[in-house]
């Protein structure tokens, strides 16, 4: 099965009745690029950079950090790399930098909230991302965004970043494609406004679902509480695709939930543009994707919008798992 699994890899991404759906990967390091590429990944929708940043005793400087994005957007060869900024806090701490201590970390100083409050940092990264652009096709993705000011003061300090380098007269690309994660419910609640602003959405479920269900993503105690199938996060999903579908702009996924294979008609139903994922769910979820009809996942979507539980939609589309199987 994992022979006829590989050789998917190089089958193009279509439903049987002809659509498509990137399917990018996600990654922490360069190194994880090589096993994406292998399993035929059309790009990285998730750079995860806080990885450059931790396991070290110094923040990386702007130099290290624009060596290894431009390593990765090489080896891309043109195909997208969304870099995500740095998304410390909560569960990820720096072994060289004293965080304060919080009672709710998740609720805290971290990701964008971080970055905007030590601008100093923010900067050398944005720096480096724009010197990395200059060879290939990247994005920059902002973690953790509950307002619009964040993404205005982000994008005030972007500019201010590339003013600097072309007043150094230091190579770089300009203008990058901006988006923000939706993973905070003020986010979704504000989509409209945000799809105004920003080139592109990806939505992670993996906050999503702790935030709109208030449970803690860490806690087993409470773990079958965290119901990604759960009908307020259904709503949530489809006001993102309606939001982003008015002003134009694409959505991506990339919770864990885009690698769950009984996902697949709700990502075809919704319209999403693409899904972003870890190197070893990329085949599996091409797998459930080629045996998709995209017609009968929009049916199946207004049929699970009416659901009233998590566990009716998680038996509906197991149900219509089992028969496109
Ligand atoms: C998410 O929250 O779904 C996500 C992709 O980001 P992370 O798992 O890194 O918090
Ligand atoms: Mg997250």
């Amino acid at each position: 099965a994992r022979e006829q699994l590989q050789s998917l890899a190089q089958v193009p991404a279509v439903t049987p009745d002809g659509e498509s759906l990137i399917l990018a990967a996600n990654i922490s390091s360069v190194k994880e690029l090589d096993a994406a590429l292998a399993s035929g990944a059309e790009g990285v929708g998730l750079f995860r950079t806080e990885f450059l940043y931790m396991d070290r005793t110094s923040f990386p400087t702007e130099e290290e950090q624009y060596e290894v994005y431009r390593a990765a957007a090489e080896k891309l060869n043109g195909q997208p790399l969304i870099v995500r900024t740095l998304d410390i806090g909560g569960d990820k701490q720096l072994d060289y930098y004293e965080m304060p201590e919080e009672d709710n970390p998740f609720l805290g100083y971290r990701a964008i909230r971080f970055s905007l409050d030590r601008k100093d940092l923010f900067k050398i990264q944005l720096r480096a991302i724009l010197r990395a652009a200059a060879h290939g096709d990247v994005q920059i993705m902002y973690p953790l965004i509950a307002s619009l000011t964040e993404v205005r003061e982000a994008n005030a300090l972007l500019t201010e970043a590339e003013r600097e380098l072309a007043a150094e007269g230091v190579p770089y690309r300009g203008g990058l494609p901006t988006g923000v994660m939706i993973e905070v419910p003020a986010a979704v609640l504000i989509a409209d406004l945000l799809a105004a602003e920003v080139s592109f959405f990806s939505i992670g479920t993996n906050d999503l679902v702790q935030f709109t269900l208030a449970v803690d993503r860490m806690n087993e105690q409470i773990s079958h509480l965290y119901e990604p199938f759960h009908p307020a996060i259904i709503r949530m999903l489809r006001t993102v695709t309606e939001a982003a579908g008015r002003y134009g702009i694409p959505v991506s996924v990339c919770g864990e939930l885009a690698g769950d294979v009984r996902a697949m008609p709700i990502w075809l139903g919704l319209g999403v543009h693409e899904l972003s994922l870890s190197a070893q769910a990329i085949l599996p979820v091409k797998d459930a994707m080629l045996r998709t009809p995209a017609q009968q996942s929009r049916q199946l979507f207004q049929e699970l919008f009416q659901l009233p539980t998590a566990l009716e939609i998680t038996e509906r589309l197991e149900r219509f798992h089992a028969e496109t199987a």
